[in-house]
């Protein structure tokens, strides 16, 4: 008799082992969908083309994504994140700007923090021209000196 109640509880166990796990399939189902992919690298968010544009900023300019130091995915805004991500957005501390977190929409190559930062808009790579008004919004992606 003891013997069949712990069979009845390994059952059990397992049983919500399974249970469980279908719950975490849904919540993958649930997760953001990659929209655009730029040389194997999935970008998610609102794209609106496979250079990284999205709903929130489209100009001939706006060809980089961001990857998030909280998901570690890649996205073309803020906004975009704010929008499919459950969770609130990290921004990447100083310590780590020798972290590969851009990533140039036209030629595909990712750029470390201070390679974005020196390059003057500039795609190191490629020389794409890069919206040199990102620099306002550094403070939603990166750690800035004026927090
Ligand atoms: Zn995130
Ligand atoms: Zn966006
Ligand atoms: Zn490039």
């Amino acid at each position: 008799m003891q013997l069949l109640q712990n069979k009845q509880r390994t059952l059990l166990i397992l049983f919500i082992l399974l249970f469980s796990n279908q719950v975490l399939a849904q919540q993958n189902v649930a997760l953001p969908l990659v929209k655009s992919t730029i040389k194997g690298i999935n970008i998610y968010g609102k794209t609106v083309d496979n250079q990284t544009r999205c709903q929130h900023w489209h100009s001939d300019l706006d060809v980089i994504a961001i990857k998030f130091k909280c998901c570690e995915k890649y996205y073309p805004c803020f906004s975009c994140h704010e929008e499919e991500a459950d969770h609130e957005p990290q921004v990447w501390p100083k310590t780590e700007f020798d972290a590969k977190a851009i990533l140039c929409g036209v030629c595909g190559t990712e750029l470390t923090i201070s390679e974005y930062q020196k390059s003057g808009n500039t795609c190191p790579k490629c020389t794409a021209a890069f919206n040199p008004g990102c620099s306002k919004h550094y403070h939603l992606y990166f750690e800035t000196e004026d927090k």
